[in-house]
Protein backbone atom coordinates (compact mmCIF):
# COMPACT_ATOMS: atom_id res chain seq x y z
CA UNK A 1 0.00 0.00 0.00
CA UNK A 2 1.77 3.25 -1.13
CA UNK A 3 1.32 6.20 2.12
CA UNK A 4 0.66 8.97 -0.53
CA UNK A 5 -1.38 8.95 -3.78
CA UNK A 6 -1.18 11.59 -6.63
CA UNK A 7 -4.98 12.59 -7.88
CA UNK A 8 -5.38 13.75 -10.55
CA UNK A 9 -8.74 15.55 -10.85
CA UNK A 10 -10.89 15.24 -14.07
CA UNK A 11 -14.30 16.44 -12.78
CA UNK A 12 -13.82 20.10 -14.85
CA UNK A 13 -12.95 18.17 -18.01
CA UNK A 14 -14.49 14.32 -17.76
CA UNK A 15 -16.96 15.22 -15.54
CA UNK A 16 -18.78 17.74 -17.31
CA UNK A 17 -17.83 16.77 -20.72
CA UNK A 18 -21.26 15.00 -21.10
CA UNK A 19 -23.26 17.52 -19.29
CA UNK A 20 -25.25 20.42 -20.94
CA UNK A 21 -22.38 23.21 -21.06
CA UNK A 22 -21.80 25.76 -18.58
CA UNK A 23 -20.54 28.72 -18.55
CA UNK A 24 -17.06 29.79 -17.82
CA UNK A 25 -17.76 31.52 -15.04
CA UNK A 26 -19.15 28.99 -13.58
CA UNK A 27 -16.73 25.99 -14.37
CA UNK A 28 -13.80 28.26 -12.56
CA UNK A 29 -16.09 28.41 -9.72
CA UNK A 30 -15.62 24.70 -9.77
CA UNK A 31 -12.23 24.70 -10.31
CA UNK A 32 -11.63 27.09 -7.81
CA UNK A 33 -13.51 24.57 -4.84
CA UNK A 34 -11.10 22.06 -6.31
CA UNK A 35 -8.11 23.56 -5.90
CA UNK A 36 -8.87 24.63 -2.30
CA UNK A 37 -10.09 21.77 -1.53
CA UNK A 38 -6.44 20.69 -1.74
CA UNK A 39 -6.19 18.72 -5.54
CA UNK A 40 -2.94 19.73 -6.89
CA UNK A 41 -3.05 18.02 -10.07
CA UNK A 42 -6.66 19.16 -12.08
CA UNK A 43 -7.33 18.57 -15.67
CA UNK A 44 -9.43 21.83 -16.41
CA UNK A 45 -9.81 21.90 -19.71
CA UNK A 46 -9.43 20.15 -23.38
CA UNK A 47 -9.11 21.65 -26.76
CA UNK A 48 -11.60 19.61 -28.90
CA UNK A 49 -13.29 21.06 -31.12
CA UNK A 50 -16.36 22.73 -29.65
CA UNK A 51 -19.02 21.50 -31.96
CA UNK A 52 -17.60 17.80 -31.37
CA UNK A 53 -18.21 18.76 -27.80
CA UNK A 54 -19.84 21.65 -26.25
CA UNK A 55 -19.70 21.72 -22.95
CA UNK A 56 -15.39 22.05 -23.59
CA UNK A 57 -16.16 25.40 -25.69
CA UNK A 58 -14.13 28.31 -24.47
CA UNK A 59 -11.11 26.29 -23.12
CA UNK A 60 -8.78 29.63 -23.76
CA UNK A 61 -10.94 31.36 -21.45
CA UNK A 62 -10.89 28.68 -19.04
CA UNK A 63 -7.14 28.61 -18.56
CA UNK A 64 -6.80 32.30 -18.17
CA UNK A 65 -8.74 33.10 -15.11
CA UNK A 66 -7.67 29.17 -13.63
CA UNK A 67 -6.24 30.68 -9.93
CA UNK A 68 -2.79 30.67 -9.18
CA UNK A 69 -1.22 28.72 -5.97
CA UNK A 70 0.80 25.25 -6.68
CA UNK A 71 -1.61 23.56 -8.94
CA UNK A 72 -0.68 21.25 -12.04
CA UNK A 73 -3.29 22.24 -14.94
CA UNK A 74 -3.96 19.24 -17.39
CA UNK A 75 -5.51 19.71 -20.44
CA UNK A 76 -7.02 16.67 -22.76
CA UNK A 77 -5.79 17.20 -26.51
CA UNK A 78 -6.89 14.92 -29.34
CA UNK A 79 -4.29 15.83 -31.81
CA UNK A 80 -0.88 18.48 -32.66
CA UNK A 81 -3.72 21.03 -33.48
CA UNK A 82 -4.75 20.84 -29.68
CA UNK A 83 -1.66 20.67 -28.74
CA UNK A 84 -0.74 23.91 -30.15
CA UNK A 85 -3.84 25.61 -29.03
CA UNK A 86 -3.20 24.31 -25.48
CA UNK A 87 0.61 25.74 -25.90
CA UNK A 88 -0.36 29.23 -26.89
CA UNK A 89 -3.29 29.09 -23.71
CA UNK A 90 0.03 29.09 -21.63
CA UNK A 91 -0.82 24.70 -20.45
CA UNK A 92 2.11 22.26 -20.86
CA UNK A 93 1.02 19.27 -19.03
CA UNK A 94 -1.23 17.47 -21.74
CA UNK A 95 -3.27 14.08 -21.88
CA UNK A 96 -3.62 12.40 -24.74
CA UNK A 97 -5.59 9.38 -25.41
CA UNK A 98 -5.27 6.35 -27.42
CA UNK A 99 -7.32 3.44 -27.53
CA UNK A 100 -6.05 -0.07 -27.19
CA UNK A 101 -9.43 -1.22 -28.72
CA UNK A 102 -9.15 -0.78 -32.85
CA UNK A 103 -12.83 -0.56 -33.06
CA UNK A 104 -13.08 2.08 -30.13
CA UNK A 105 -10.60 3.56 -31.90
CA UNK A 106 -12.25 4.17 -35.34
CA UNK A 107 -15.75 4.89 -34.01
CA UNK A 108 -13.95 7.33 -31.64
CA UNK A 109 -10.90 9.61 -33.60
CA UNK A 110 -11.55 7.78 -36.97
CA UNK A 111 -7.84 6.69 -36.89
CA UNK A 112 -6.66 2.69 -36.08
CA UNK A 113 -4.91 2.80 -32.72
CA UNK A 114 -1.52 2.68 -34.40
CA UNK A 115 -2.04 5.95 -36.44
CA UNK A 116 -3.30 7.34 -32.93
CA UNK A 117 -0.20 6.04 -31.27
CA UNK A 118 1.43 8.19 -34.18
CA UNK A 119 0.28 11.17 -33.28
CA UNK A 120 0.55 10.69 -29.39
CA UNK A 121 3.96 10.16 -29.69
CA UNK A 122 4.06 13.64 -32.13
CA UNK A 123 3.05 15.51 -29.64
CA UNK A 124 4.69 13.57 -26.72
CA UNK A 125 8.03 15.09 -28.71
CA UNK A 126 6.54 18.62 -28.60
CA UNK A 127 5.48 18.83 -25.23
CA UNK A 128 6.87 19.75 -21.97
CA UNK A 129 4.67 16.86 -20.33
CA UNK A 130 2.52 14.42 -21.98
CA UNK A 131 0.50 11.59 -20.51
CA UNK A 132 -0.86 9.29 -22.38
CA UNK A 133 -4.11 7.79 -21.61
CA UNK A 134 -4.79 4.49 -23.23
CA UNK A 135 -8.70 3.59 -23.34
CA UNK A 136 -10.59 0.31 -22.77
CA UNK A 137 -7.34 -0.80 -21.06
CA UNK A 138 -9.25 -3.78 -19.71
CA UNK A 139 -11.75 -4.50 -22.09
CA UNK A 140 -13.67 -3.31 -24.87
CA UNK A 141 -17.87 -2.65 -25.94
CA UNK A 142 -17.03 -3.93 -29.22
CA UNK A 143 -14.10 -6.61 -28.73
CA UNK A 144 -14.23 -7.73 -25.57
CA UNK A 145 -11.03 -8.51 -23.42
CA UNK A 146 -7.68 -7.17 -24.58
CA UNK A 147 -5.05 -9.00 -24.53
CA UNK A 148 -2.71 -7.36 -21.56
CA UNK A 149 0.22 -7.85 -23.97
CA UNK A 150 -1.19 -5.65 -26.21
CA UNK A 151 -1.69 -3.07 -23.50
CA UNK A 152 1.91 -3.26 -22.29
CA UNK A 153 3.08 -3.08 -25.94
CA UNK A 154 1.74 0.24 -25.74
CA UNK A 155 3.10 1.51 -22.74
CA UNK A 156 6.58 0.40 -23.31
CA UNK A 157 6.49 2.55 -26.38
CA UNK A 158 4.87 5.69 -24.21
CA UNK A 159 7.98 5.28 -21.99
CA UNK A 160 10.45 5.08 -24.62
CA UNK A 161 9.28 8.52 -25.99
CA UNK A 162 9.61 10.04 -22.49
CA UNK A 163 5.71 9.88 -21.56
CA UNK A 164 3.92 8.48 -18.81
CA UNK A 165 1.00 5.90 -19.07
CA UNK A 166 -2.64 5.98 -17.42
CA UNK A 167 -4.25 3.06 -18.02
CA UNK A 168 -8.07 3.98 -18.49
CA UNK A 169 -11.19 1.27 -17.58
CA UNK A 170 -13.80 3.57 -20.34
CA UNK A 171 -16.55 1.31 -19.57
CA UNK A 172 -15.90 0.19 -16.51
CA UNK A 173 -15.05 -3.19 -17.34
CA UNK A 174 -12.28 -4.05 -15.30
CA UNK A 175 -12.00 -6.26 -11.91
CA UNK A 176 -9.15 -6.60 -9.42
CA UNK A 177 -8.39 -9.98 -11.28
CA UNK A 178 -8.15 -8.34 -14.52
CA UNK A 179 -6.18 -5.02 -12.78
CA UNK A 180 -3.60 -7.73 -11.58
CA UNK A 181 -3.36 -9.22 -15.08
CA UNK A 182 -2.44 -5.98 -16.94
CA UNK A 183 -0.41 -4.77 -13.98
CA UNK A 184 1.66 -7.99 -14.04
CA UNK A 185 2.75 -6.70 -17.52
CA UNK A 186 2.38 -2.88 -17.84
CA UNK A 187 4.26 -2.48 -14.04
CA UNK A 188 2.81 -0.53 -11.03
CA UNK A 189 4.03 2.40 -12.49
CA UNK A 190 1.24 3.77 -13.99
CA UNK A 191 -1.99 5.77 -13.44
CA UNK A 192 -5.27 4.42 -12.83
CA UNK A 193 -8.50 6.52 -14.66
CA UNK A 194 -11.77 4.18 -13.33
CA UNK A 195 -15.22 4.41 -14.13
CA UNK A 196 -17.66 3.14 -12.08
CA UNK A 197 -19.89 1.73 -14.63
CA UNK A 198 -20.55 -1.96 -13.15
CA UNK A 199 -19.88 -0.81 -9.44
CA UNK A 200 -16.56 -1.64 -9.16
CA UNK A 201 -13.77 1.30 -9.75
CA UNK A 202 -13.61 1.65 -6.05
CA UNK A 203 -12.60 -1.92 -5.72
CA UNK A 204 -9.96 -2.21 -8.43
CA UNK A 205 -7.92 1.08 -6.95
CA UNK A 206 -7.89 -0.56 -3.56
CA UNK A 207 -6.60 -3.80 -5.64
CA UNK A 208 -4.37 -1.66 -7.67
CA UNK A 209 -2.97 0.20 -4.29
CA UNK A 210 -2.36 -3.05 -2.91
CA UNK A 211 0.24 -3.49 -5.59
CA UNK A 212 1.74 0.01 -5.19
CA UNK A 213 0.17 1.85 -7.75
CA UNK A 214 0.18 5.33 -6.50
CA UNK A 215 -1.69 7.68 -9.13
CA UNK A 216 -5.68 7.68 -9.88
CA UNK A 217 -7.81 10.10 -12.22
CA UNK A 218 -10.97 10.84 -10.66
CA UNK A 219 -13.75 13.21 -11.03
CA UNK A 220 -15.74 15.14 -8.12
CA UNK A 221 -18.80 13.66 -8.11
CA UNK A 222 -18.70 10.80 -9.73
CA UNK A 223 -19.25 12.43 -12.85
CA UNK A 224 -17.90 12.01 -16.31
CA UNK A 225 -18.23 9.49 -19.01
CA UNK A 226 -17.38 9.57 -22.66
CA UNK A 227 -20.13 11.14 -25.02
CA UNK A 228 -18.78 8.33 -27.54
CA UNK A 229 -18.94 5.38 -25.68
CA UNK A 230 -22.37 3.84 -24.87
CA UNK A 231 -22.92 3.10 -21.09
CA UNK A 232 -20.27 4.45 -20.29
CA UNK A 233 -20.55 5.40 -16.82
CA UNK A 234 -19.25 7.75 -14.31
CA UNK A 235 -15.88 8.29 -13.15
CA UNK A 236 -14.23 7.12 -10.00
CA UNK A 237 -15.75 9.93 -7.25
CA UNK A 238 -12.76 11.88 -6.05
CA UNK A 239 -14.71 11.83 -2.88
CA UNK A 240 -15.13 8.35 -2.81
CA UNK A 241 -11.53 7.73 -3.13
CA UNK A 242 -10.64 10.33 -0.70
CA UNK A 243 -13.32 8.67 1.70
CA UNK A 244 -11.20 5.35 1.43
CA UNK A 245 -7.73 6.73 1.64
CA UNK A 246 -8.60 8.78 4.91
CA UNK A 247 -9.60 5.63 6.37
CA UNK A 248 -7.01 4.10 5.36
CA UNK A 249 -3.93 6.77 6.72
CA UNK A 250 -3.22 7.08 2.83
CA UNK A 251 -1.94 10.72 2.44
CA UNK A 252 -4.18 12.60 -0.51
CA UNK A 253 -3.49 16.28 -0.04
CA UNK A 254 -7.42 16.66 -0.12
CA UNK A 255 -9.42 17.80 2.83
CA UNK A 256 -12.65 15.73 2.81
CA UNK A 257 -15.27 18.24 4.07
CA UNK A 258 -14.24 20.97 1.63
CA UNK A 259 -14.24 18.73 -1.53
CA UNK A 260 -17.78 17.95 0.08
CA UNK A 261 -18.49 21.12 -0.48
CA UNK A 262 -17.18 21.12 -4.28
CA UNK A 263 -19.22 18.08 -4.75
CA UNK A 264 -22.45 19.92 -3.72
CA UNK A 265 -20.89 22.84 -6.12
CA UNK A 266 -21.04 20.42 -8.99
CA UNK A 267 -24.47 18.86 -8.41
CA UNK A 268 -26.12 22.69 -8.01
CA UNK A 269 -24.69 23.37 -11.54
CA UNK A 270 -25.97 20.03 -13.34
CA UNK A 271 -28.58 20.18 -11.09
CA UNK A 272 -29.30 16.60 -9.68
CA UNK A 273 -27.76 14.79 -7.22
CA UNK A 274 -24.32 13.25 -8.33
CA UNK A 275 -23.76 9.43 -8.73
CA UNK A 276 -20.91 9.47 -5.35
CA UNK A 277 -21.58 7.17 -2.63
CA UNK A 278 -19.80 9.17 0.46
CA UNK A 279 -21.40 12.58 -1.06
CA UNK A 280 -24.88 10.72 -0.24
CA UNK A 281 -24.71 9.47 2.45
CA UNK A 282 -21.71 11.74 4.34
CA UNK A 283 -18.90 10.26 4.93
CA UNK A 284 -18.09 8.08 7.96
CA UNK A 285 -16.52 10.68 10.16
CA UNK A 286 -19.82 12.14 10.69
CA UNK A 287 -21.31 9.03 12.18
CA UNK A 288 -22.18 9.79 15.78
CA UNK A 289 -20.99 6.91 17.48
CA UNK A 290 -23.30 4.09 15.96
CA UNK A 291 -22.31 0.85 16.25
CA UNK A 292 -25.22 -0.81 14.41
ZN1 LIG B 1 -13.11 9.05 -17.39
Amino acid sequence: MPTALRVREVGPRDGLQPEAPLGVRERLDLIRALAGAGLHDIEAVAFVSPRAVPAMADAAEVVAGLPGGGVTWWALVPNVKGAALAAAAGIDHLTVTVSVSETYSMRNVGMTTAESMEAALTIAAAAPTVDVVLSCAFGSPYEGEIAPHAVARLAERCREAGASVTLADTTGVATPRRISDVLDLVGEQVGLHLHDTRGTALVNAYAAMERGVSRFDTAVGGLGGSPFAAGAGGNLATEDLVHLCDDLGVTTGVDLDALLDASALVARLVGRAVPSRVAAAGPRSRLAGSDG
